[in-house]
């Protein structure tokens, strides 16, 4: 199993090592021709979503991106990444998302909370996150946080308003491994 991370911009060198640590081998795109190298699913990490997108656009990754997402390619979106799957940029995944969502005070702030599938306690760091104001259709909510949704699951895409590649905590990284693995059965 090969997983693509985005590496246009931010924290995607901790989803490579939490990866590395399940096992899992990783390449990074930077740029098209990375994108031809094979893959069985992609991850989109956290950092600027307007960053992200316009590099998406320049580099000619954007189109090429959504297609196989939309064709079924498993992807796994966190903060940045989750704005970029929703309707604000890729538009693949049925969320209504709020950006900078906690404001500028309560920004960043750490909590644990049950996720469906996965289990309890799982550790959450919000930074500068955005959360989800409704899921529609297929799109299913994972997880709540002070009633709004911080993680959801639409077919094989994945997404958290948090960031669970910078705790030690493995689940919601496993999780993402199964939804690859069941892909490829
Ligand atoms: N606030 C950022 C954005 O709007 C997301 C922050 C993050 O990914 N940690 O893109």
């Amino acid at each position: 199993m090969r997983v693509a991370v985005l590496a246009l911009q931010g924290a995607f060198a901790e989803h490579e090592q939490m990866m590395h640590r399940l096992g899992v081998d990783t390449f990074q795109v930077r740029q098209l021709k990375d994108w031809e190298e094979a893959k069985d699913g992609l991850i989109i990490p956290g950092g600027e979503s307007t960053t992200q997108s316009k590099l998406l656009r320049d580099l000619g990754l954007f189109e090429v991106i959504r297609k196989e997402i939309t064709a079924g390619l498993p992807v796994f979106g966190t903060c940045a990444g989750l704005i970029l799957l929703s309707s604000m940029h890729l538009g693949t995944m049925d969320i209504d998302v709020c950006r900078n969502a906690y404001g500028r005070q309560l920004g960043s702030f750490y909590t644990e909370a049950d996720m469906k599938g996965i289990g309890e306690k799982v550790p959450m760091t919000f930074i500068r996150a955005p959360y989800i104001n409704n899921v529609i259709g297929e799109c299913e909510s994972l997880a709540t946080v002070d009633g709004h949704i911080v993680a959801a699951r639409q077919g094989r895409q994945l997404v958290t308003a948090f960031h669970p590649e910078l705790n030690d905590d493995l689940r919601v990284h496993e999780y993402f491994l199964n939804i690859i693995k069941k892909a490829v059965d």
